[in-house]
C-alpha cells in the first residue's frame, strides 16, 4: 500500500474548499489552515450565489479606467478607489491601466468562458455526487442583463455574437419577452440580454455542504488557525506555523482570498492584489420574488433570489482589507432597485442587516492558478475577483492537476501565479 501524498492547504473560502475537495477525491491527505472558526464569515458566504459563463470578459478591460474616475466622483456610485500613497496600490493601479485593452479581453474571454462552462457543469455534478446533494440550491434558469437605458441595451447586445463564438447562448430580449421570461416581478425596463446557461445558488449552503463532505472523508480542517509564518529550506516550504500547531506537507496551496498577497509576501512571492469590497443584502419578505438572477446593468447591481428569499448586491471598493460599510454606496445600491422593479422601494430594505465582503481582484482581472517556481512545493489559487463562487470547481480541479503533474485540462500560461514576480 502506498502512503497518501500530503498537502495543506490556507485558506477555507470557497477556493480553499473546492481545492481540498478535489484534491481528497485524488487521494491526496488533505489539512485546510483557517483562521476563522467553523462559522466564520469570508467573501464566500454573502455574494452573490450567480454562476456566470457569461462574464467572460475581464474586469481590465476597455472603458474600465474612464468610468472608474467618473465613478469615484459620487459616493454613491458602484466603484470607488480610496486615494493614498501606498506603493502596492500604485504599483496595482499602474497594472490595471496597462492591461485593460482589447488585445487583453481578447486573450482572456476564452479561458475565462472556458473556466465558467467547466465550472458549470461541475456544479451540475456535484448537485449529484454530494451527500447533501442539491442543498446548495444550483438553479439552472438563466440571467437577465436588465438595462434601463437603450444605448446600454445596445452595447450589451453587442457581445451576443463573441458569447456564441464561446460555445453560449445569448439572446437580446424586448421589454416584452424580457417581461415573459420572468413573470414572477415587474420590470420597466429598454430590455435585457439573456444568458440562458448562466444559473444561481446559495453561496453559504454550498460552503457549509462542501466543509461536511471534505470532514465525512477524512479531510482535516483547523479551524481558529491563522498562518503566522513558513519554514522553508533547500527550496521547499517544510513548514506552516498557525497560532494553534505547525502543519507540514508534501505540497502547499494558497487560497487565502484578499489576504494571499500578504501571506505569500512571507515567503518572498510578489502578487499584486487588491482587495474590491462589495455589500449585499437579503430581503426575507421580497415585495416579488424573481425566478431569473439578474444584474441591473447601469447600478452595477447583482439580484438573486435564494428559495424564499431575495439577495441584492453591489459596489466595488478598493479601500484596503477593511470591512466596514459606507451607508451612502449602500444607499447607492437601494436606490437603483426600484427604478428596475417598481414593486420594491427602497426603505423595504432599512431594517434589513447589511453583509461586506472582500474580492481579491488581481490587476488583470484574472486569477493566479498553478505552481509558483518560488518553491517546487507552492502552489496558488487566489485572486477571482469577482468570479470566485463560479470557478472554484475547476479552479479545484485545476490544482489537482498541476499537483499530479498532469496537463491541466485548460491553458494556465495566463494564469502563472508569477506573472508579476
Ligand atoms: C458583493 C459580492 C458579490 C459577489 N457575487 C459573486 C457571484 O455572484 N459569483 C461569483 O462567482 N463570485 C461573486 N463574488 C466574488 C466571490 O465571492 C469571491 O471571488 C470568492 O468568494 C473568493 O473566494 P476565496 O476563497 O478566494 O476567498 P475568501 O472567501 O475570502 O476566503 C479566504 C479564506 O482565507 C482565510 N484566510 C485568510 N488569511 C489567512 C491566514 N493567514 N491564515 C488562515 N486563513 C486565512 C480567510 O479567513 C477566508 O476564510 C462576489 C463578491 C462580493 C463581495
Amino acid at each position: 500500500m502506498t502512503t497518501p501524498r500530503s498537502v495543506a492547504i490556507v485558506g477555507g473560502g470557497v477556493i480553499g474548499l473546492c481545492c481540498a475537495y478535489y484534491l481528497m477525491q485524488d487521494g491526496w491527505q488533505v489539512t485546510v489552515v483557517e483562521r476563522g472558526n467553523r462559522d466564520h464569515d469570508a467573501c464566500s458566504l454573502g455574494n452573490a450565489g450567480m454562476i456566470v459563463p457569461s462574464h467572460f470578459v475581464p474586469l481590465a478591460a476597455p472603458g474600465m479606467v474612464s468610468y472608474g474616475l467618473k465613478a469615484m466622483l459620487s459616493p454613491e456610485s458602484p466603484f470607488y478607489i480610496r486615494p493614498r500613497l501606498n506603493a502596492d496600490l500604485i504599483r496595482w493601479g499602474l497594472l490595471f491601466c496597462k492591461t485593460a485593452n482589447a488585445a487583453h479581453v481578447d486573450a482572456a474571454a476564452p479561458v475565462l468562458a472556458a473556466m465558467n462552462l467547466a465550472s458549470r457543469a461541475s456544479y451540475e455534478n456535484l448537485a449529484q455526487t454530494l451527500k447533501d446533494g442539491n442543498f446548495f440550491g444550483l438553479t439552472r434558469r438563466g440571467l437577465l442583463m436588465l438595462c434601463k437605458d437603450k444605448t446600454v441595451l445596445e452595447h450589451e447586445a453587442t457581445l451576443i455574437p463573441r458569447a456564441k463564438q464561446l460555445g453560449m447562448d445569448a439572446q437580446l430580449l424586448n421589454p416584452e419577452e424580457t417581461a415573459k421570461a420572468d413573470p414572477a416581478i415587474q420590470m420597466d425596463v429598454a430590455g435585457s440580454v439573456y444568458f440562458p446557461l448562466d444559473c444561481h445558488l446559495n453561496p453559504s449552503r454550498f460552503v457549509q455542504s462542501l466543509t461536511a463532505e471534505l470532514e465525512r472523508g477524512g479531510a482535516k480542517i483547523l479551524w481558529n488557525s491563522p498562518v503566522t509564518g513558513f519554514s522553508t529550506d533547500d527550496g521547499k516550504i517544510q513548514c506552516i506555523h498557525t497560532t494553534q500547531e505547525d502543519v507540514e506537507a508534501q505540497e502547499i496551496v494558497i487560497a487565502a482570498g484578499s489576504w494571499s498577497a500578504e501571506t505569500v509576501s512571507a515567503l518572498g512571492l510578489r502578487m499584486p492584489m487588491q482587495a474590491g469590497k462589495g455589500y449585499s443584502i437579503t430581503v426575507d419578505a421580497p415585495a416579488q420574488l424573481p425566478e431569473l438572477c439578474s444584474i441591473l446593468t447601469e447600478a452595477r447591481v447583482a439580484v438573486t433570489p435564494m428559495g424564499s428569499t431575495l439577495r441584492f448586491a453591489g459596489t466595488m471598493e478598493v479601500t484596503g482589507l477593511d470591512l466596514s460599510i459606507n451607508q451612502r454606496r449602500v444607499y447607492g445600491i437601494l436606490k437603483s432597485i426600484p427604478q428596475y422593479f417598481p414593486a420594491f422601494q427602497a426603505q423595504d430594505f432599512s431594517s434589513e442587516p447589511v453583509w461586506s465582503g472582500l474580492r481579491p481582484c488581481s490587476p488583470d482581472g484574472l486569477p493566479y492558478i498553478g505552481r509558483s517556481a518560488r518553491f517546487s512545493n507552492l502552489s496558488i489559487a487566489a485572486g477571482h475577483a469577482m468570479m470566485g463562487l463560479s470557478l472554484a470547481p475547476i479552479t479545484g480541479r485545476l490544482i489537482s492537476q498541476v499537483l499530479a503533474n498532469q496537463k491541466p485540462e485548460i491553458d494556465l500560461s495566463l494564469l502563472h501565479p508569477d506573472r508579476y514576480a
